[in-house]
């Protein structure tokens, strides 16, 4: 089967979410009284004061590059500063950075609903899900299909893609509510399926997919359930043990706000680490990594996913990030951020309702991003930021207002409706300045 990932492809996985209401709507003072109650009722969740944020901004990217944990500077200026220039070499032992990819790996589990000793952190996203899905490979030797979503991101769908290639494996597409049809119908044919590769939440509608079910199909079929949870760690619940997942992967510089380039994390289920076949196979995965064996033999445990040589600074920088979450229920960042995108979605119906929300309407179906769309999306995004509301732009069409919601209010919500509408206003998003994109959009 051929990837459609043309225009029309989007609007048709677009169109499903598009909402066209005609609802009374409330008045912008009402808003403004709204906004405050419902920061008052969620004030136990604010977690504003563990974030660095420049005054007057509003930061709707943090599904890009999540805002800086006030822990982090001073950590890394003691990894740098004390460790590397003081203790040098001997803070592999003193400082634990051996240990760092594990230690930290478990950080990240708590989050991700994880035990402890099935998460391990370095390399990119892009990286751990080769990894994953060879391991998923060699975990389902009879298998010859993989099943994934043909509007993935990007570099889901190249890596999917090209590990079919380099195995011999046929790639199969669906979006995620047809993926059970899909595997019906292939086992129907006698067809073995060996992994359903599928993203939490769509980086462009904002739309959660069912991760238990659509994992319970994967088991039905047969195939190993792998999720990208990109968007998702430090958001939503996931739940990777109760839902029993057997791989996953995932970035930390969004939601878990690690920094620019901070290592991914890759969870194998402690079933399958027996099992676990490390298509990178590198000295730090080693079961003795400083016996120099002439032959790889690859660590118990989790640690035989480590790759090479972590990145450390960046990796500290991570531990000291995860320090937001310290004694929160990331169920509680998940009623504060439905309240937030619920609230925000109000706001955009009531102050442009000429902007097409396409992110469900539906609590249970909407990640922690409200994405609009518009024809001048890119123009849009530059307005916004002049006017101190920092979004971002997805081809072909959509601004994505992502909320990290540990560190946004109702207020910043109603603030970037406004902004908005004074944008579109003001026609501030045709300034001939708009036409030439940025390297990064
Ligand atoms: C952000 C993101 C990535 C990023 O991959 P890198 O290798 O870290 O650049 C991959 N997949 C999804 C779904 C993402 O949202």
């Amino acid at each position: 089967m051929t990837v459609t990932t043309g225009d029309s492809r989007w609007q048709r996985a677009v169109g499903r979410h598009t909402s066209v209401g005609s609802r009374a709507m409330p008045h912008p003072a009402a808003l403004a009284l709204r906004a405050a109650a419902l920061d008052d009722e969620h004030a136990a969740t604010d977690l504003r004061d563990r974030f660095l944020l420049p005054a007057g901004t509003v930061y709707l990217d943090g599904n890009s590059l999540g805002a800086l944990p006030a822990t982090v500077p001073e950590a890394l200026a003691t990894a740098v500063r004390d460790q590397w220039g003081g203790d040098l070499v001997s803070s592999w032992n003193a400082h634990g950075w051996w240990e760092a990819p594990t230690r930290v790996g478990d950080a990240v589990g708590r989050i991700v609903g994880a035990a402890a000793g099935q998460v391990v952190v370095g390399d990119s996203t892009t990286v751990r899900l080769h990894q994953a899905l060879h391991a998923a490979v060699a975990l389902r030797p009879d298998a010859r299909v993989v099943v994934t979503d043909p509007g993935s991101f990007p570099t889901d769908r190249y890596v999917v893609d090209g590990v079919a290639a380099q195995v011999g494996w046929r790639v199969e597409h669906a979006s995620p509510d047809h993926v059970p049809a899909l595997l019906a119908d292939l086992a129907g044919r006698g067809e073995r399926v060996g992994a359903v590769v599928l993203s939490h939440v769509d980086y462009r509608t904002g739309r959660l997919w069912d991760l238990p079910s659509l994992t319970r199909a994967a088991h039905d079929a047969g195939a190993l359930a792998v999720w990208d949870l990109c968007h998702s760690a430090g958001a939503v619940p996931v739940d990777l043990d109760v839902h029993r997942v057997d791989l996953a992967v995932g970035c930390t510089y969004k939601y878990l706000n690690g920094g620019p380039g901070s290592p991914a994390f890759g969870y194998v289920a402690t079933r399958h680490q027996d099992g676990f076949v490390n298509v990178l196979p590198g000295w730090n995965g080693h079961a003795d990594p400083f016996a120099m064996a002439d032959g790889y033999e690859g660590a118990p445990g989790i640690a035989r996913a480590r790759i090479g040589t972590p990145p450390m600074l960046s990796l500290l920088a991570l531990e000291a990030a995860l320090q937001a979450f310290d004694g929160v229920d990331v169920r509680d960042v998940r009623r504060r951020s439905s309240s937030l995108t619920r609230f925000l979605r109000t706001c955009l119906e009531a102050l442009v309702p000429d902007v097409d929300v396409v992110s469900p309407a539906e609590d249970a179906r909407r990640g922690s991003q409200v994405a609009v769309r518009h024809p001048d999306a890119y123009g849009l995004v530059q307005a916004l930021a002049g006017r101190g509301v920092v979004a971002d732009f997805r081809t072909p069409d959509v601004v994505r207002l992502g909320v990290a919601a540990p560190y946004l209010t109702h207020r910043d919500m109603l603030a970037a409706a406004h902004a908005l509408a004074d944008v579109l206003a003001a026609g501030e998003h045709l300034d001939p300045a708009h036409a030439r994109r940025n390297l990064v959009t």
